[in-house]
């Protein structure tokens, strides 16, 4: 198939690209870079050290015999771009990792946020707009997740993007409605993927466009088996307070003896993945596309949820890292309660990794292998969602 991975250089993005690619599909990155420049405006660079775009497919090049095309492009402002792509390649699917997907940083102030609602809803926009006009039978899988709904509560667990509901009519009598389960966005950033959401339930249904929507859970560990094959195509690994995800942030903090810092209680519930998993279904979703005329397919990309604390401890266990409770920035229920259905992926034969997976230890040895790239002054979270919780994070409280 012709696929092309909007997003192609970030840390899902990419080595999704490669299991594509090693699959025999003809991958095209697009990308504008802007994760590298937020690097850059936030003084932060990844654990691992990434290879230029440039160096990255030569050494997929010579050590797969197999090109991956970039194109360097940013989608939420490029639209003649965009058009003239889509036209050109006619590509079987698109995969749209392409947003800025830091909670933290969309919360860190007025221009971060303005950013985050221009860059993500844009982009999806554009994306759609330019499928209709000049590749509508194509196929577009989107990185959603889990954080959209907030949590579930109430002893039910999150279904695979719909919600029966009953409504009683005029008469009294009760009529059955199918309808997208509410999101309760916690943040800029997840209120723009519950915007998307829309976006994506109106282009399915007037335009007829083929589309996955993926609500991923938050990614765990670093390489896959294709990143490890050399040097130049490590993936990225984020560890500061605003793009680090919790796990591999704890990981690099047990690196180099820095307490594991859980917010607040830690009884917060959350869902996870592992890297390897999400190149997985994303390409299982790429191959298992709806029919045009179809409603979006929802699916739950979760291994598994647990509550942050309970996530510390099973560092601290493996690590003998110490455990500090700090303030969360968030605004957010101290203790939440998340159960999640990911019944379609395995129906489609994922047979997910999990945390007390021998994986793990490999993270926590890349972690070790880089230690002295560490910025400790970056690990803190910053971003505050709200002034009380800012006096909270600043020691005013
Ligand atoms: P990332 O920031 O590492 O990668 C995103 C890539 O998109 C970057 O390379 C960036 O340069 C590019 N990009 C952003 N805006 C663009 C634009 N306008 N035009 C072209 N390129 C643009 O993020 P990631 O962790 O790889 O996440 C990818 C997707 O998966 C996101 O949409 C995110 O919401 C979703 N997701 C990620 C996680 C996670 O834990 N990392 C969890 C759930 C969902």
């Amino acid at each position: 198939m012709k696929v092309i991975v909007f997003g192609g250089d970030g840390f899902c993005g990419w080595p999704t690209a490669l299991h594509l690619s090693s699959l025999g599909h003809d991958v095209t990155i697009v990308d504008n870079l802007s994760r590298r420049r937020i690097d850059d405006e936030l003084g932060l660079k990844s654990l691992t050290p990434i290879a230029s775009m440039p160096d990255r497919l030569r050494a997929w090049q010579e050590l797969q015999g197999r090109p991956i095309e970039f194109v360097e492009m940013d989608m939420a402002r490029d639209i003649s771009g965009l058009d003239r792509l889509l036209g050109e390649t006619q590509p079987d699917a698109v995969v749209h990792f392409a947003e800025q997907r830091a909670a933290p940083y969309s919360m860190r102030g007025p221009e971060e946020k303005r950013y985050t609602v221009d860059n993500n809803i844009s982009a999806t926009h554009h994306l759609l707009v330019a499928l209709v006009e000049r590749s509508p039978d194509t196929h577009l899988v989107h990185l959603g997740t889990m954080g959209v709904y907030g949590y579930s509560g109430g002893g039910f667990s999150i279904p695979e993007g719909y919600l029966d509901v009953a409504v009683r009519d005029e008469e009294g009598e009760l009529q059955q409605r199918e309808i997208l389960f509410p999101t309760s966005p916690g943040s800029v950033y997840h209120m723009t993927k519950s915007l998307d959401q829309l976006m994506f339930q109106f282009y399915a249904r007037n335009d007829r466009l083929k589309i996955t929507d993926l609500h991923q859970g938050i990614v765990w560990g670093t390489q896959t088996d294709l990143t490890m094959r050399d040097e130049r195509l490590i993936n990225r690994f984020d560890y500061d307070g605003d793009y680090g995800t919790v796990l591999n942030r704890f990981l690099v903090e047990s690196a180099i003896g820095y307490p594991l810092t859980v917010h607040g209680s830690g009884g917060q519930t959350r869902a996870f993945i592992n890297i390897g998993d999400t190149v997985r279904c994303v390409a299982l979703a790429i191959e298992n596309p709806p029919e045009r005329g179809e409603r979006v397919n929802i699916l739950n990309q979760v291994a598994e949820t647990l509550r942050v604390i309970d996530l510390a401890e099973l560092v601290s266990k493996r690590t003998g890292a110490e455990i500090a409770h700090v303030p969360n920035p968030r605004a957010e229920a101290d203790e939440n309660e998340l159960v999640v259905s990911n019944e379609g992926f395995r129906s489609l034969g994922l047979d997910p990794i999990l945390l007390d997976s021998s994986l793990l230890q490999d993270t926590i040895d890349l972690s070790r292998r880089y230690r002295d790239r560490i910025d400790r002054e970056k690990i803190p979270a910053r971003s505050a969602w709200n002034a009380e919780r800012q006096r909270e994070i600043d020691g005013d409280m």
